[in-house]
């Protein structure tokens, strides 16, 4: 009867993976940040998120120094995007606001 606790093994191992995938998704890295915040940059190695416009400006912010990505959150994202100097960079760089924005 070992066979049927192997088969039990199967189906604990996969209740934990899906487990863990569960809830919590904005604690996650979403693919479509990056297409929503073309700005968005993110390093991998240290784990942190750069603003690459802020970053090319030299201004001195969060986004520039390296924000955690530890357990992101789309508006901290979203209040970068709507901080002046940022605004400010984005208009010298003649970017446009994201897409999603112009409603
Ligand atoms: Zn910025």
């Amino acid at each position: 009867m070992f066979s049927f606790s192997e088969n039990e093994n199967v189906q604990d191992s996969a209740s934990v993976a899906s487990h863990a995938k569960t809830p919590n998704d904005n604690r996650q890295i979403q693919e479509y940040w990056f297409k929503e915040f073309p700005w968005l940059v993110y390093d991998k190695e240290r784990n942190l998120f750069f603003c690459q416009y802020c970053t090319s400006d030299q201004l001195s912010n969060v986004f520039t120094k390296g924000r955690s990505a530890e357990q992101p959150r789309k508006d901290c994202l979203t209040k970068h995007e709507n901080t002046n100097p940022h605004k400010e960079v984005m208009r010298k760089l003649k970017i446009k606001p994201s897409l999603c924005k112009q409603t």
